[in-house]
């Protein structure tokens, strides 16, 4: 008799009335047949939602325990929306399971593919990281951006992070317990995904639609992904200017040089009142460029020396503590 695996997996939520019921359902049809083997813990980290989003979760907490006993729900609730990423950290952090897999609640990460990664990692793969192969479900200015962002980040950032993967993975105890052990209070999850290493391995998947509700992600938050992303990964940004600085310099000591022997030979004209203008805005550009980026790293620098937590946690609902002794 094998033994049997417990299974956490980390959802966090943010105003998602219409799809967790959804998500319970679909995740008791996909194990019902594996009761024997898998046991589950969901864990929902209610990410200061302003809807129905808490007391459906507690409602189906109640009643999947009375009705499965092979799932099990806890409830993490925020007292306000700290972003995905936290939400992620605060899960990992409170799960007790063998495995552990971070999902979406809008089931674009299809739970039937758990059961592939279970299959893998009892193979001896301690990281098995869902993979991408279409976009559809994305618009096409997403899908151009999110792919520029990859180039970008792989050409500067080191490790790189494999294309098209999101943090639909499963990972060994191991994995999480190392990752628990980041104190970062900037954190791009998938980037740490792949820091951390271990033997890893890929499965495709096809992106579905959203079961319902909207996308909780729009243009703007994903522009500060993507530089939390850079940032957190690659100090190039900040090195890069001295490169810049040095090749300017340069440019401008020749052009010195080129400007007083044409003094010699030529005498001294006054027109050249455009490229001075453009020379000087082109530098003044440059110049608040290189001093923002400084302000990006700067400001993160400030933020995380605080020290502050990553989340705040109103309350953890976690049903096994009262009511699994009757
Ligand atoms: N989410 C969250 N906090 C946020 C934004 C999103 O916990 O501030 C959750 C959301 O409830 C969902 C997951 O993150 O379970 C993915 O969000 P969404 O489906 O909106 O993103 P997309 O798939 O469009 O990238
Ligand atoms: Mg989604």
């Amino acid at each position: 008799m094998q033994n049997i695996i417990l299974l956490s997996l980390v959802v966090p939520v943010f105003n998602e009335q219409e799809t967790i019921q959804i998500f319970i359902e679909k995740i008791n049809e996909v194990f019902i047949d594996y009761v024997d083997t898998i046991k589950i813990e969901i864990v929902f980290v209610n990410d200061g939602s302003s809807d129905d989003t808490l007391d459906i979760l507690l409602n189906m907490q109640n009643n999947v325990y009375k009705q499965h006993n092979f799932i099990n729900i806890k409830v993490i609730d925020f007292s306000r929306n700290f972003g995905k990423e936290a939400a992620l950290s605060a899960g990992l952090n409170n799960v007790s399971g063998d495995v552990i897999v971070p999902i979406d609640v809008d089931l674009q990460h299809p739970p039937e593919l758990i059961i592939k990664m279970i299959e893998k990692w009892q193979e001896g793969f301690e990281v098995v990281v869902a993979k991408r192969c279409n976009r559809d479900s994305d618009s096409w200015i997403k899908k151009q951006t999110a792919s520029m962002f990859y180039k970008l980040h792989n050409k500067i950032s080191s490790p790189k992070i494999p294309e098209n993967v999101t943090d639909f993975r499963l990972m060994d105890r191991k994995v999480v317990d190392i990752l628990n052990t980041f104190t970062e209070t900037h954190r791009f999850m998938k980037g740490l995904f792949s820091w951390v290493g271990f033997k890893t391995t890929f499965i495709d998947y096809i992106v579905p639609e959203r079961s319902a509700g909207e996308s909780k992600f729009n243009g703007w938050k994903l522009w500060n992904f993507a530089l939390e992303g850079i940032t957190s990964f690659s100090t190039i940004p900040l090195r890069i200017w001295t490169y810049v600085g040095s090749f300017f310099a340069l440019l401008s000591f020749i052009f010195m040089f080129y400007t007083i022997i044409r003094v010699f030979v030529h005498g001294v004209d006054v027109p050249g009142y455009a490229s001075i203008i453009a020379l000087i805005t082109f530098f003044g550009g440059l110049q608040l460029i290189g001093i923002g980026i400084i302000g990006e790293y700067l400001g993160r620098t400030y933020i995380e020396s605080k020290r502050r937590p990553i989340y705040v946690i109103r309350k953890i609902y976690d049903i096994t503590d009262d009511k699994k002794v009757d």
